[in-house]
């Protein structure tokens, strides 16, 4: 079976930082994979470079075989690769619907004008926000600035979603409707990559890790084998703000 994504000796150096270092793993359809590590491990330039929105050093990513590494952004998007960003990024002017259908007009599966605006309302439904489809995205609380992000990544109906800490910062309330959301999202089948910190969402929703520390690949496995890794205990005890 050819992966939906496959990593293959991904690099990326900033300067004389290494900041992903000969990167390998491979994402199998209907899978959810935690991306693990210590902050600044690499997880966030790992979503970069399979996104477009860098480019490797060295090494290669395709997406169902194909090569996608070296393709703009916009392209990479097209073919099926959706993310939501570490800190929210929303067009700010625009209202809730707006963000969303943006996701529709330039993602995967491309939908125009009405079209688009239901595909929205549908996304916006799923996540828990059609109620405020009208409301400029800068009344929205923390949270369903989140959602709005989520929706607009669903939008296109991507072949691959990449999540950066999407439960980060969330209160205890919050953080349980956050991670039913995954779940949900998980049993529609969606291959996801999950970049995460919190302990109780890896356990419930990755069906496999990969652990990354210093930019390296220190272990892969099943979620409960990886998290009672001796390595990978003392790569998170390791840091102060893991
Ligand atoms: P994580 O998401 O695991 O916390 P990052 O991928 O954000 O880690 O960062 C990995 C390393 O690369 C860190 O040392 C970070 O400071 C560095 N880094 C990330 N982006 C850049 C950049 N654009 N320029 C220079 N260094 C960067
Ligand atoms: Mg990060």
């Amino acid at each position: 079976m050819t992966a939906v994504l496959s990593l293959r000796g991904a690099t990326k150096r900033f300067g004389g930082l290494v900041a992903v270092n000969d990167l390998d793993f491979d994402v199998a359809e209907h899978e959810v994979l935690g991306l693990i590590g210590p902050n600044g491990s690499g997880k966030s330039t790992t979503l970069n470079l399979i996104s477009g929105a860098l480019r490797p050093t060295s090494g290669t990513i395709a997406l169902r075989g194909s090569t996608i590494s070296g393709l703009p952004a916009q392209d990479i998007a097209r073919r099926g690769v959706a993310r939501t960003f570490q800190l929210v990024r929303l067009l700010p002017s625009m209202t809730v619907l707006e963000n969303v259908m943006a996701g529709a007009v330039f993602g995967h599966r491309r939908r125009w004008g009405h079209d688009a605006e239901a595909q929205a309302m549908r996304m916006l439904e799923k996540v828990g926000l059609s109620r405020r489809a009208q409301a400029p995205v800068g009344q929205l609380t923390y949270i369903d600035t989140k959602r709005v992000e989520l929706a607009r990544t669903l939008a296109g109906e991507p072949r691959v979603l990449l999540l950066d800490e999407w439960l980060a910062g969330l209160n205890p309330t919050e953080l349980e409707e956050g991670i039913a959301l995954i779940r949900a999202l998980r049993d529609e089948g969606r291959t996801i990559i999950l970049v995460e910190h919190v302990m109780d969402a890896i356990r419930s929703l990755c069906d496999r890790c990969v652990v990354m520390s210093s930019g390296a690949k220190i272990a892969e496995g099943d979620t409960a084998t990886v998290l009672s890794d001796p390595d990978v205990i003392e790569a998170y005890l390791g840091t102060e703000d893991a």
